[in-house]
């Protein structure tokens, strides 16, 4: 089945929402044309594949990250922009119809990436039973399937979280990694490997989470994880550099 069709058929009746000012904008289209040019300034990368630092960030370039050899993070926009207003508006007022704007979003900063592939696999960073009961939706789990969807690429749920963690941020570095460690895990391996994953999450900040997961999924097989994030925050990217 094309799954590029249920994102079109929704397009039909629900038009595109602008991530910064979320007025409609063309089915194409990230940013209306009023919000093109400031928003554009607020489009997250680093330059290339070479490793990050704070000389290769640059907001306007439309490359990706290099976490590790084979492991790439691709962000739409820096999480200090206008672009954090539409996530608020999907997690803290349950505007769940965003979350297709916001996916196309991510699929777009995928192909402009140069990552886009029929064969990808996406997946999201899970959220526990309890606080998906909480907030009613996982919308990370939103996020990768509408961008899937708009890729015309598969999706799965391939993680669960096992425990609840400390809120990443209120941490201090050294205890990130540990305070998620053993917390996910792969559901089916045998989904995981040999296959081309792409890790999605609505806001990459410590980049432990995304790690954790990533670690997972590369331990269960996977042929290359490719992390996927709506918003970044830039002081990580200066910090991990060092
Ligand atoms: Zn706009």
């Amino acid at each position: 089945m094309n799954t590029q069709l249920i994102e079109r058929l929704w397009l039909a009746f629900f038009p595109r929402r602008c991530v910064w000012c979320t007025g409609v904008t063309a089915p194409t289209e990230m940013l209306c044309p009023d919000c093109a040019e400031e928003g554009e300034k607020s489009r997250y990368a680093c330059r290339g594949d070479r490793p990050r630092s704070p000389a290769n960030c640059h907001p306007n370039s439309r490359a990706t990250e290099t976490v590790a050899p084979t492991q790439v993070l691709i962000a739409c926009f820096v999480y200090h922009s206008r672009a954090r207003r539409i996530l608020l508006r999907l997690k803290f007022r349950g505007k769940r119809n965003l979350a297709h704007s916001i996916g196309y979003a991510m699929g777009d900063a995928l192909r402009e990436a140069g990552y886009c592939d029929d064969d990808l696999l996406f997946c999201a960073v899970p959220m526990t039973a309890a606080q998906v009961k909480k907030r009613g939706f996982n919308q990370s789990e939103l996020l990768a399937k509408t961008a899937a969807r708009w890729l015309g690429c598969a999706h799965a749920t391939l993680l669960y979280k096992a425990r609840e963690t400390e809120v990443q941020h209120d941490l201090p570095a050294p205890q990130r990694a540990q305070n998620v460690a053993g917390a996910y895990a792969v559901i089916a391996p045998e989904q995981v490997a040999g296959r081309r994953v792409v890790l999605c999450d609505d806001i990459c900040t410590t980049g432990a989470t995304m790690q954790a997961c990533a670690h997972m999924l590369e331990q269960a097989g996977a042929a290359q994880v490719i992390r996927l994030a709506f918003l970044r925050t830039e002081v990580q990217a200066k910090k991990m550099s060092g």
